[in-house]
Parts: C-alpha cells; sequence; structure tokens
C-alpha cells in the first residue's frame, strides 16, 4: 500500500523513513539513500519494545519552523476558502483512508510507542476514526453563524449575530502516549474550523503524524495546510513563537512554559496536562465489574494514559474481596513485546525516563510500608517493561498515591465511608478524570458530582473521552480548556459580533447629539420602565 513518499513500511512491521523531507518542502537535511539523517540533524526514534532504531527524523530549528509557520499561513485563507462542506468531505476522505491503511498505521503506531495491537486499535485508529466523522459533521453545526436576540433597547431592530472565523494558523504540541489521538486527533477539529495547523509531536513518537499527514495529502488538502514540525523541546517552543493559538497535551511542567509564552504573546492556550484518576469503590457495587475496570484502566496502554486509574479508594467491607479479585487478574496479565494482535495485554514504557518513575514510586510505598501483592520489578530487556502491580497499605505520604505515575501500577486504599474517599479522592493537586462505583446509580452521581475533576463516571471509567460530544479537560493542574464538545472546536476560533442596522433607519438615534433635557429624561423613564418596574426581595 502506498501513503507517499516518505515511509516504508518493514516485513516486521517497523515504518522506516526514506526521506525526511517534510510533508512541506521545507529546507532541510536530506536523507541518505539508506534513510539516515547527518548528525546532529536527526533524531533517532527507538521501538520501546526491541530498544531498535526504526527511523530517523529531521530536528527542525527555528527557522525550519518560521518557514513552515509562514507558508501555512500562506495556505490559510484558501483552505477556509473550502467552507464546511469542503473541509469535510476531505475529512470523510481521510476516515476512508484511515480504515483502508489501519495495518500500516497501527504498525506505525506499535513500532515507536510499544504499546499492544490492541491498545493501538482500540484508544487510537477507534479514536481517530470517529473523530474525522464527528467533526466532519459536527463543525458546521458549532461554528455557524448564531442570530442572537438582545434585550437591550438600543439595538432593538438591529440583526445581531455572533460568528466564529479560524484564528488562522493552530499549534498542536503532542505526547507520546498517543501519538494518533492525542497528538493528530486534536489537528482535526483545527483544521475544520478552517485554520492551518502545525503539529509538533513528541521527538519519541514521530511516526505516526508524518504518516497522518502523508494520508492527508494523498486525501486531496492543500500543501502546506497541515505542516509536522519534528524535533525536540526546543521545536516545540519555537512552534509557540509562531502561531495564533497553541493546544498543548503533555506534562503539567511543560505545560505551565507552554502557557507563559503563550502568555507573552497573548495567544490563546489549550493544555490538557498531567492527571492521578481516582477510582472510589462503594460497598454496594458490583464487586466483579468494578474489578475488571480497576484492572484495565489502569493497566491498558501499560497505564500510560492521562486518565488512567491512577489509585483506588475501597469502603471497608469489600476491601478484602476488591483487593484479592484485582489481584488475581493483574497477575493473569501477559506483559512483553507485541508480536499481533493477542499476543500480549501490556506492552511496553514508552518514554524512557518513565521507567524510572515507576520505579522510583514503587519503592518510595515499599519503603514507607506497602506491600506488592503482584508485579513489583521492571523486566529485564531488550525493551523496557513493567510488570503489572498492585499496591496496597498505601496512604497520602507516599507519591504512588499523590504524583503522576503513569505506569502499569494500582495502589489500593482502605476507605472507612465514601466521605473519607470524596475527601482522599479530591486531596490531589490534579482533576482530570474519575470513577464511582455502587449499585445506587443516584448516590454515585451524586458523589461524582463532588470530585474535583473535569469528567466523573459511575460504573465506568475513561469512557467520557470517547463520546467527543461531552467537553473534555481537566481541573486544578490538570489542565485549562477542553478538547470534544462545542468548546473543543470553538477555542480554534476567535467570535466576532456582528450588528446590521437596516437600511431603513432613523438619521439620528434619539441618545445622540445634542443631548436635550427632554429625550434625557424619556429614555431615564423607559430604563425604569425596562429594568425597574416588579418587587425585589
Ligand atoms: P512533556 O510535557 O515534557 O512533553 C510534551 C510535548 O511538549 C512534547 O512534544 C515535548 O517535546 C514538548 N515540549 C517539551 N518542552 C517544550 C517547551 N519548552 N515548549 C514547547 N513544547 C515543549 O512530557 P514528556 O513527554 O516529557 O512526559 C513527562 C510526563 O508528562 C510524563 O511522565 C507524564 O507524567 C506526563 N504526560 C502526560 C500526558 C497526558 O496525556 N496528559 C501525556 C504524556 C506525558 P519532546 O517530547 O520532543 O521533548
Amino acid at each position: 500500500m502506498a501513503v507517499g513518499p516518505d515511509f516504508e513500511q518493514s516485513e516486521t512491521g517497523e515504518s522506516k523513513m526514506a526521506s525526511v523531507e517534510q510533508v512541506q518542502s521545507v529546507e532541510q537535511p536530506r536523507a541518505s539513500e539508506h534513510g539516515a539523517i547527518p548528525a546532529p540533524a536527526g533524531i533517532p526514534v527507538e521501538n520501546p519494545a526491541t530498544g531498535e532504531t526504526v527511523a530517523t527524523v529531521a530536528d527542525l530549528d527555528r527557522d525550519a519552523v518560521a518557514q513552515l509557520a509562514a507558508r501555512a499561513r500562506a495556505a490559510q485563507p484558501g483552505w477556509e476558502s473550502y467552507g464546511f462542506d469542503g473541509r469535510a468531505r476531505i475529512m470523510l476522505r481521510a476516515q476512508k483512508w484511515l480504515m483502508d491503511n489501519a495495518d500500516q498505521v497501527i504498525a506505525t503506531i506499535v513500532s515507536e510507542t510499544g504499546k499492544t495491537f490492541e491498545d493501538a486499535s482500540l484508544a487510537e485508529i477507534s479514536y481517530a476514526g470517529n473523530a474525522f466523522g464527528f467533526w466532519a459533521k459536527h463543525a458546521g453545526e458549532y461554528l455557524g453563524d448564531e442570530r442572537v436576540k438582545s434585550a437591550q433597547l438600543l439595538v432593538k431592530g438591529k440583526k445581531l449575530i455572533v460568528r466564529y472565523r479560524p484564528l488562522g494558523l493552530i499549534g498542536v504540541i503532542g505526547p507520546w502516549n498517543y501519538p494518533l489521538t492525542n497528538s493528530f486527533g486534536d489537528c482535526i477539529p483545527a483544521l475544520m474550523a478552517g485554520n492551518s495547523v502545525i503539529l509538533k509531536p513528541s521527538e519519541v513518537t514521530p511516526l505516526t503524524s508524518l504518516l497522518m499527514a502523508e494520508g492527508l495529502r494523498e486525501c486531496g488538502l492543500p500543501e502546506h495546510v497541515f505542516g509536522v514540525a519534528t524535533g525536540r523541546g526546543e521545536t516545540g517552543a519555537a512552534l509557540v513563537e509562531q502561531v495564533d493559538m497553541i493546544m498543548f497535551t503533555g506534562s503539567t511542567r511543560t505545560g505551565r512554559k507552554v502557557a507563559e509564552a503563550a502568555a507573552r504573546r497573548l495567544i490563546p492556550a489549550s493544555l490538557e496536562l498531567g492527571g492521578k484518576d481516582p477510582m472510589i469503590v462503594l460497598s454496594d457495587a458490583d464487586l466483579e465489574r468494578a474489578a475488571n475496570f480497576a484492572t484495565y484502566y489502569s493497566m491498558q496502554n501499560a497505564g500510560q494514559t492521562c486518565i488512567s486509574i491512577e489509585r483506588v479508594y475501597v469502603e471497608e467491607p469489600v476491601y478484602d474481596e476488591f483487593v484479592q479479585k484485582v489481584s488475581e487478574k493483574v497477575r493473569a496479565l501477559r506483559v512483553g513485546k507485541p508480536e499481533g494482535p493477542g499476543s500480549v495485554d501490556v506492552g511496553a514504557i514508552t518514554f524512557p525516563p518513565q521507567l524510572q518513575t515507576i520505579e522510583d514510586h514503587v519503592t518510595d510505598a515499599v519503603d514507607k510500608g506497602a506491600r506488592v501483592l503482584a508485579g513489583g520489578h521492571s523486566k529485564p530487556g531488550p525493551g523496557r517493561f513493567y510488570e503489572p502491580t498492585v499496591l496496597v497499605d498505601v496512604d497520602h505520604t507516599m507519591k504512588c498515591m499523590t504524583e503522576e505515575t503513569f505506569g502499569p501500577t494500582l495502589p489500593i486504599m482502605k476507605v472507612a465511608d465514601a466521605e473519607e474517599a470524596v475527601r482522599l479522592a479530591n486531596d490531589s493537586p490534579y482533576g482530570l478524570g474519575s470513577s464511582v462505583f455502587t449499585r445506587d446509580t443516584e448516590r454515585g452521581e451524586q458523589i461524582a458530582r463532588r470530585i474535583d475533576a473535569g469528567a466523573a463516571n459511575v460504573n465506568d471509567a475513561m469512557i467520557n473521552y470517547t463520546a467527543l460530544e461531552l467537553p473534555m479537560g481537566g481541573a486544578k493542574a490538570s489542565g485549562l480548556g477542553s478538547r470534544h464538545g462545542a468548546g473543543g472546536i470553538r477555542k480554534y476560533t476567535s467570535q466576532q459580533a456582528i450588528v446590521v442596522t437596516p437600511k431603513l433607519a432613523l438619521k439620528r438615534e434619539p441618545h445622540m447629539y445634542p443631548y436635550k433635557a427632554r429625550n434625557s429624561r424619556l429614555l431615564a423613564g423607559l430604563f425604569k420602565l425596562l429594568y425597574g418596574r416588579g418587587r425585589r426581595d
């Protein structure tokens, strides 16, 4: 299958860059015949499940990013003129392209993240497939002109419109845990809103973004409307200096830097940052379901999901049974190099420093008195793996309960009652996702409303992310703004208020010069009539 000149698919399913001339023909070092970039301009991309280098990509400097931006800006008005229908046509073609090329996209994701085929398929292909269709269908509805009525006397008889206009050039900076969903996924609504977009993927996982750029080009997206700026953190920082709005997903630490840089330029920033999602299990919960959900949503994607279940609070009467069920399920998980669908349950640790963070959190917990009921160690190489791990006898003095672990670990804490569970769930700088398990769904909803998090699921977890109609964003240090829903596309636009006065209008309106006592009294009387009638408390 051909997806353009930049990739070759090896028999093992690994992607190779045959050329690093980016999707845009920015001047940069040419690839050698073997696809290698002369050092120091190239960044090697490693397969975390094998330790092998699968590709090398260009490390764009400030000038290259500025060139990309200039070309993207020049292309934007033409793209905007396609209108919602024209843009939707290309996105729907891209949806079909993704489904036709799903095997290659999955192989590329797996080769740079080390995740399982199922994690790539369920949480990435299905997300992007849905997102192409969703934004193609709903962009016009969310961004179409809105006629509004006003109670204000001074605008009576005029036509009032709220218009959403594209901001121009959007920068998207993405993390390594979901190269398709979290990096490329945010580009879809930005493009549907009529913007040009430059995506800066994580230096660890740039290949999926480059492949998607090839796909969009094949589907007829005009040249330079979408660009991929491969590089390190400096490339991301250079991108913030060029764009009209920045969408960032990653750590709270880097998110703060991005927000500061955006503030200096007075451009909007939308930030999806870290999380420490709590799960609460009440004593009337369906324990088998709760144990399955705790196991799956803490270990899926090897725990490297911003809305993974990172800590569990269980009411005392069902604590022992819940812990036993979860421990058995976690011990049964197969961890290792993904060889194909169904080969393993838990894949690799994508980001090299993450392994130290996971080891540090487990060691810290054990040093402070926690017990390990499953796993507890990294696996010897090749590749980077950590055993699916269950920790008990944990408390909030331990890092595993308060800091983002972002790995296949599940600390479980016994609580006296729901009140203690809610207090501990909220005892966190983060507030991204959360879940409550109980057979009393009304009570579950009441508890969900008391959790300081951008999302709360009752008898489920993480699933809110898949409903693109719902806003997805964080409270507290988990971010600003949201993706999905009306706000998830309106953030890529500026609002313009348009007021049209009909041609048959007075030459001079009553509030204008010259001020006359009679007119002023008349207007004051009218204001009183409008706003001063009726009794108040
Ligand atoms: P970062 O926040 O450091 O990186 C996210 C993206 O920002 C990457 O593309 C990165 O580039 C880029 N970047 C780095 N520095 C800058 C800068 N100064 N200006 C603009 N862009 C910049 O996350 P990491 O990948 O280092 O992961 C660190 C931690 O973040 C993890 O341990 C995890 O806890 C959390 N995380 C949260 C995610 C989420 O979904 N909310 C996703 C991933 C990680 P580059 O990768 O090339 O350095």
